[in-house]
């Protein structure tokens, strides 16, 4: 008998187990995948550690999740600048003053600043609906035809007017000079991979791999007193109000015998026509440019081809539009009703988090649980 079974040994489930048994629970952690660390999971090829499920960039302003997550492991000092392919021409990612400088010739703050209020006042944006106004109303409408309007149609399979504003607001705008990704204190990489963070967080904590728990679910739950499920929502009323959608993606993975491939860890590729999103080149996550990486013989990069979702594939991206959320705050309902089991992580809460945000919201959960 245990105190809690935990459905999911990716990052929610994994912090979760950890606390509780730090706590002195009796933990059981099963996952219906062949490997622990759900989507963060990576994998050593060439020497290389291998983004299995999509690059990951841990990055936080979170003190107590960064002291956290440095329990588990070291972080080297990665600090990601993200490159745009449009048609050939290069650009700065986030959008920033280099970004503004190749698009339309600025040089300075100012200019840039009127440029974009000139082309926000051009397309007539007076009030923000959806993706689409609020792309144009942050970074005008160059910026947006170029970098983002591909883009976003291919990664989410819906036109900008469709989605929610919140996705673009996820990369910084800065009227500075400055190519770094994220606005966060602390950011990194696990020098030892993903894989073994996750390990060390459920080191000597049971765990079952291979092992479905929506299709053994009344013998599985009857070895625990509560239940932490981290899977998708919807299936675990078996879809009763009907599906949720999520986006998936689809990875082609090579190896190369040429050092450096691309130049950088992330390539975007925002035109339409290009079927894949982004070109990951893994060791530049892992080693300096000016160090390890150069030096060894291979490289292994990986194609993003995005796709809706369809059962019995594993979901990557909720698609937090109205229509799905509406439905998610039913399931929600039901959740709240299920006095063994609670609910965690980006499925379970169908939500877009990013990993500073699961391990957050794993901690307070874990807090609640002890708290009762
Ligand atoms: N995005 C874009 N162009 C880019 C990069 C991102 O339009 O070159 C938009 C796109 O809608 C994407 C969103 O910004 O879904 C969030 O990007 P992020 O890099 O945070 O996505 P993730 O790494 O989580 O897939």
């Amino acid at each position: 008998m245990y105190d809690y079974l935990i459905v999911g040994a990716g990052l929610f489930g994994a912090v979760f187990a950890q606390q509780m048994t730090q706590a002195g629970k009796k933990c059981l952690v099963i996952d219906r995948r062949r490997h622990i660390a759900g989507n963060i999971y990576s994998k050593e090829m060439e020497g290389i550690h291998v983004h299995m499920y999509g690059p990951h960039v841990f990055h936080t302003n979170n003190r107590e999740v960064w002291n956290y997550v440095n329990r588990f492991t070291e972080f080297n000092r990665f600090t990601l600048g993200t490159i745009a392919n449009y048609k050939g021409e290069i650009y700065s990612l986030p959008f920033n003053m280099y970004t503004f400088n190749k698009m339309g010739g600025v040089t300075m703050p100012e200019q840039a600043e009127e440029k974009i209020s000139m082309q926000r006042r051009e397309a007539g944006i007076t009030e923000v609906t959806n993706l689409e106004e609020q792309a144009i109303s942050l970074v005008g409408t160059d910026i947006y035809e170029k970098l983002i309007k591909g883009y976003t149609e291919k990664q989410w399979g819906r036109d900008c007017r469709e989605l929610p504003a919140f996705i673009i607001r996820r990369l910084p705008v800065r009227l500075t000079y400055d190519n770094n990704y994220f606005n966060a204190l602390y950011q990194g990489i696990p020098v030892n991979g993903y894989t073994r963070m996750v390990e060390n967080m459920l080191d000597g904590i049971e765990v079952r791999l291979g092992v479905d728990y929506l299709e053994n679910r009344a013998e599985l739950d009857a070895l625990a007193e509560h239940v932490l499920y981290t899977g998708a929502i919807d299936a675990y009323f078996d879809c009763c109000y009907g599906a949720l959608e999520y986006r998936r993606v689809r990875f082609e993975t090579e190896t190369l015998e040429q050092s450096n491939f691309q130049g950088n860890a992330i390539v975007n590729y925002t035109d339409r026509e290009i079927p894949y999103t982004r070109i990951i080149e893994h060791k530049w996550f892992q080693f300096g440019k000016d160090g390890r990486g150069n030096d060894l013989p291979g490289t292994v990069v990986t194609r993003e081809y995005p796709c809706e979702w369809k059962p019995g594939e594993e979901p990557y991206y909720p698609v937090n539009d109205e229509r799905n959320n509406q439905l998610y705050a039913r399931y929600r309902e039901l959740a709240d009703r299920e006095e063994k089991t609670i609910f965690g992580g980006r499925l379970g809460h169908y939500k877009y988090y990013d990993m500073d945000q699961v391990i957050a919201a794993a901690l307070e959960c874990g807090r609640a649980e002890l708290g009762r």
